[in-house]
């Protein structure tokens, strides 16, 4: 196993110790080269996102053919990934998860404002930029479903899929990991505020200005450390 498939475990751990993954559902993929990908897929005796092992992460062409010993199987949604791919040559990684607090606050009709900004810098941008949302609830199984997620998707780097969960995309593991992180944050702030009744305006252009992108090895990568290090605290590391 590689330094790569661990990393993709880890990835599903953090998402599932997060509150972004309840049980079985969701998955996280990273592109290898331009037909094959890795992503976690499901043995006879999956345990689950939050007991994710490297031996889950298996190489997967983007027809969805894979190396699948061990009575493994690719995930239903797997097209989520490989359109994605095939769309967005600058993706490295997409991490499709069920998280309850942004499935919520979309229900609610709670649009994503940039309310809050050195708080949570990647969650403000990403309120900033707008969140798209796809609004279809569907099981996303066949190329068409998986092709219509990536069109509503765009080139941006998060999306919501109603009634179902979220995608997100990014140049690292550890980077659409975070990003999807901070959706949820971002979603869980936004229905507390408008639960409490606030009303708060949406940050001046002189602040947004004054909110730089602090660069991946921060944002991503310190961030990333920390989470694994909660994970092997908690006694959940790989
Ligand atoms: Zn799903």
């Amino acid at each position: 196993m590689s330094d790569l498939h661990a990393t993709v475990a880890m990835a599903c751990r953090i998402l599932a110790d997060q509150g972004l993954a309840a049980d079985v559902l969701g998955h996280v993929s990273v592109r290898l080269d331009a037909e094959r990908i890795l992503l976690r897929c499901r043995g006879p005796e999956d345990r689950g996102l939050l007991f994710t092992t490297a031996d889950n992460i298996r190489v997967v062409d983007l027809d969805g053919r894979g190396e699948l010993d061990g009575g493994y199987a690719i995930p239903n949604e797997f097209h989520i990934h490989t359109e994605l791919f095939r769309a967005r040559p600058d993706v490295s990684a997409v991490v499709h998860a069920h998280p309850r607090d942004v499935m919520i606050a979309d229900l609610a009709g709670i649009t994503l404002r940039q309310v809050f900004g050195a708080y949570n810098i990647p969650a403000s941008r990403l309120a900033q930029q707008g969140v798209p949302v796809y609004p279809r609830s569907v099981l996303v199984r066949t190329p068409e479903l998986g092709r219509a997620v990536a069109a509503a998707i765009g080139d941006s780097g998060a999306c919501i899929l109603r009634g179902h969960g979220v995608v997100t995309a990014g140049e690292s593991v550890e980077q659409a990991t975070l990003r999807a992180l901070d959706l949820a944050e971002l979603s869980r702030i936004s229905t507390e505020l408008a639960l409490l009744g606030g009303r708060p305006q949406i940050l001046p252009d002189d602040d947004t200005q004054e909110l730089p992108d602090l660069g991946s090895s921060f944002n991503d990568l310190s961030r990333w450390r920390h989470y694994a290090r909660r994970l092997e605290i908690a006694g959940l590391a790989l």
